[in-house]
């Protein structure tokens, strides 16, 4: 490997170099656990590499002379995996500021601003191959991810990945960025989000710049673009985005996207893209099992290995907690600042209590009936204009918000919401969600109305 020196790196050195030591971070939060790892080798930081030693820093001899012995060996196993060829590693004390980004927090700004150059959105470092839990729910999209990942070759195109929130759609690609990344640097990865996408997208237009756009994405080696119903309906991004899809495909350039539904349920989406991006192959992310949720739990409870928490109440979590890993992670997260900041010891009962709400509504099962009442309630309507014909707006809108939460709450299909609205047709009720959507991002005291309601049923 090459001599550097952190001080006199250029961008693009920076960025690989960064990258690889992030592995490293990861790989030691993987090792250590979370707390240990921010208690000592947070601080730790790429300083050189000379004549294949590679010179890391802490900034206090403090943390130094307890680092050294008690993780030295393992700082050593893992950068010589990860930056292949050198000889040892070697830490030293470095008190000098470094403005030089290579910590987890300055990493994912760095990333964003100019990792690829596409200031594409951030990665999250926590998200690789190696915490990923799988399951029977998401074997078969772990499997097309990793395969992505693993090949230059394009085997499928695209790689659309979806499921409901908290599933772990952003969880996989990023997945697959961070490890086409470490594998080789040189290829171009670059993910966003769509709302990024139509973001930059507006931007350029906005600045006659539309070139360099598509030249940016058209040079790209894999292209990830996630959340993909965000740009259902907004037809010139999406004419955009499908000639940037086609000419990546033509290039047998890798594309993966992820939606909050199958390809062909992407309403607001035109028939072409509709049809290309059920082209390659559709990777569902179901629900969850008891099985998975517990080894979820297990492996959260090794990264933080000093934090007791007992069998039963992980359990318990697990077989509550059907919603979504996010939801279940929150939990469990809960019942670590509490055991860390209360000096209460946990028992069943406490864990009830204190995630008390979470259950409840882990254990509710919500009518569109309900969300008529609430909604009516809210605004001070009848729940019979809820069905009526009316169309004046104090009504209208009431009737739109009930119409969002019972697609957002409940497992109704539109058509069957529709009905249940005195019979309205399904392109009522999309258009309805559509309405909130947007009012919600234009909106922010609508937004919070909506969120307020969202708790109640949530
Ligand atoms: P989505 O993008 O589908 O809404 P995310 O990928 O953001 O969901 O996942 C939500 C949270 O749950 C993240 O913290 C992620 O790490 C975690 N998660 C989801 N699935 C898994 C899994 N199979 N193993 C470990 N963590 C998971
Ligand atoms: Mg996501």
């Amino acid at each position: 490997m090459k001599n550097f020196n952190v001080e006199k790196l250029n961008s693009s050195e920076e960025i690989v170099l960064n990258n690889l030591f992030m592995t490293v971070q990861a790989k030691l939060v993987e090792e250590v656990g979370q707390s240990a790892f921010k208690s000592w080798l947070g601080l730790l930081r790429l300083y050189e590499l000379k004549n294949d030693v590679l010179y890391l820093s802490l900034p206090s001899s403090f943390l130094s002379d307890w680092v050294i012995p008690h993780y030295g060996n393992k700082v050593d196993t893992i950068c010589k995996k990860i930056f292949v060829g050198i000889k040892k590693t070697k830490i030293i004390v470095n008190n000098k500021i470094n403005n030089k980004a290579n910590n987890f927090q300055d990493f994912v700004s760095l990333t964003s601003k100019n990792n690829l150059k596409n200031n594409p959105s951030p990665l999250d470092p926590r998200f690789n191959f190696s915490n990923f839990v799988v399951g029977k729910s998401n074997e078969f999209a772990f499997a097309a991810a990793k395969k992505v990942a693993e090949t230059n070759k394009v085997f499928f195109n695209p790689l659309f990945l979806f499921g409901g929130v908290g599933l772990g759609k952003t969880h996989l690609m990023h997945s697959v960025a961070w490890d086409i990344q470490s594998r080789n640097p040189d290829r171009k990865v670059v993910y966003l989000s769509a709302e990024k996408f139509m973001y930059e997208f507006v931007k350029s237009l906005r600045h006659k710049d539309i070139m360099s756009f598509k030249d940016k994405f058209r040079s790209v080696d894999v292209l990830m673009i996630d959340d993909i119903q965000f740009i259902a309906g907004k037809d010139s991004t999406q004419e955009e985005f499908f000639h940037t899809f086609n000419s990546l495909v033509d290039q047998k350039k890798q594309i993966i996207i992820s939606g909050d539904r199958s390809p062909s349920d992407l309403d607001g989406v035109g028939e072409r893209l509709r049809s290309r991006l059920s082209f390659g192959i559709v990777g569902e992310l179901y629900k969850t099992d008891y099985e998975l949720r517990l080894n979820i739990l297990e492996l959260k409870a090794k990264e933080s290995p000093n934090i007791k928490i007992d069998r039963e109440i992980i359990e318990l979590l697990a077989k509550k907690i059907t919603s979504n890993v996010r939801e279940l992670e929150g939990a469990f997260r809960r019942l670590c600042a509490h055991v860390e900041l209360v000096n209460r010891p946990l028992n069943m009962d406490i864990a009830k209590q204190i995630l008390h709400d979470i259950f409840k509504a882990n254990n509710r099962i919500v009518t569109v009936e309900d969300i008529q009442k609430k909604v009516s309630e809210y605004f001070n309507i009848r729940q019979s204009d809820m069905l009526s014909t009316r169309r004046s707006r104090v009504i209208a809108r009431p009737r739109q918000v009930a119409m969002f939460l019972s697609k957002a709450c409940t497992t109704k299909s539109l058509p069957e919401i529709g009905k249940l609205f005195g019979g309205r047709d399904h392109t009522t009720v999309i258009h309805a969600v559509k309405k909130i959507e947007s009012l919600c991002k234009t909106d922010m005291s609508f937004a919070e109305h909506i969120n307020v309601l969202k708790k109640t049923f949530f």
